[in-house]
């Protein structure tokens, strides 16, 4: 009986808010969301910080606080991102040092339209390798964010140079509004599934609309599921999702529904081998 990875995209790097008054934004309530989650089932915690005005940040104390705080109250899986887009790679790159269990690691370019205007979420090949790089040096576990094929040429070349550990754990990541992104549907989520490298987990993380169908679809296909208020704000058409709980409780009920266990924090480190 397969064993299912749930994560919680817990509150983003981007929509705060001005589009949800549920996104989690200081470390108060991106803590006890974060709990809330993992007594739901969730056993990792996809984590971003935010500033004192709700906006995004790269503040490593923020950072900290927020690492250290659900490590004490969870034995989830803290996964800090490093994809703050708005924020500088010397800056992103610091977040590492932090020492997480895991940590975002960006794969590929893409432009982001937000507010408006047009944002490089830069990641050069060079980048990405010294991301690499450093979290093996500092024994991180990366999740490997692929927007399309490309992001997952760019895993091969990590391979390529020594830079991953096995399993490598690569989430599929589907209808994000950016240049450079694949849209959310079954047949680009088994492409990117068939093009995968060998020794490969995979996860899926799909955007707005599509989050429910394409992340239970994974679970059948035989990946893992993200769920949170990051990706997606509504529970159904046009009603806000009350929580992130409340996304992960009904993913760890679809999940046992269809036969399969929800992994605790300890069965995840086993699969990730962490
Ligand atoms: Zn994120």
């Amino acid at each position: 009986m397969p064993t299912v990875i749930v994560t919680a995209a817990i509150t983003g790097g981007i929509h705060g808010k001005e589009i949800s008054p549920c996104i989690p934004e200081q470390p108060d309530e991106i803590v006890r969301e974060a709990v809330a989650s993992v007594e739901a089932g969730a056993s990792v915690l996809h984590l971003h910080a935010r500033d004192a005005a709700g906006k995004p940040t790269g503040d490593l104390n923020i950072f900290r606080e927020i690492n250290e705080r659900v490590k004490a109250k969870t034995d989830a899986i803290v996964q800090l991102s490093t994809g703050g887009h708005e924020d500088t790679i010397a800056n992103r790159f610091k977040i590492i040092d932090l020492k997480p269990e895991m940590a975002s690691l960006n794969t590929s370019m893409a432009v982001f339209f937000l507010h408006g205007k047009e944002y490089l979420f830069e990641n050069y090949r060079s980048d990405i390798e010294r991301f690499a790089g450093r979290m093996l040096e500092k024994g991180v576990k990366p999740e490997l964010e692929c927007y399309s094929l490309e992001s997952i040429y760019e895993v091969e070349n990590l391979i390529s140079k020594g830079l991953l550990k096995k399993p490598y754990y690569i989430n599929l990541v589907l209808n994000i509004y950016a240049q450079g992104a694949i849209k959310g549907n079954y047949k680009n989520l088994t492409t990117m599934i068939g093009a995968l490298p060998d020794e490969s987990i995979f996860n899926v993380t799909a955007i707005g609309s599509t989050q429910l169908s394409l992340t239970t679809m994974s679970v059948l296909l035989g990946g893992h599921c993200r769920v949170g208020l990051e990706d997606n704000i509504y529970y159904s058409k046009g009603v806000l999702a009350e929580s992130n709980a409340q996304l992960v409780a009904r993913s760890v009920r679809i999940i046992k529904e269809l036969g399969f266990s929800v992994a605790t924090p300890d069965q995840a480190r086993e699969i990730l081998k962490i």
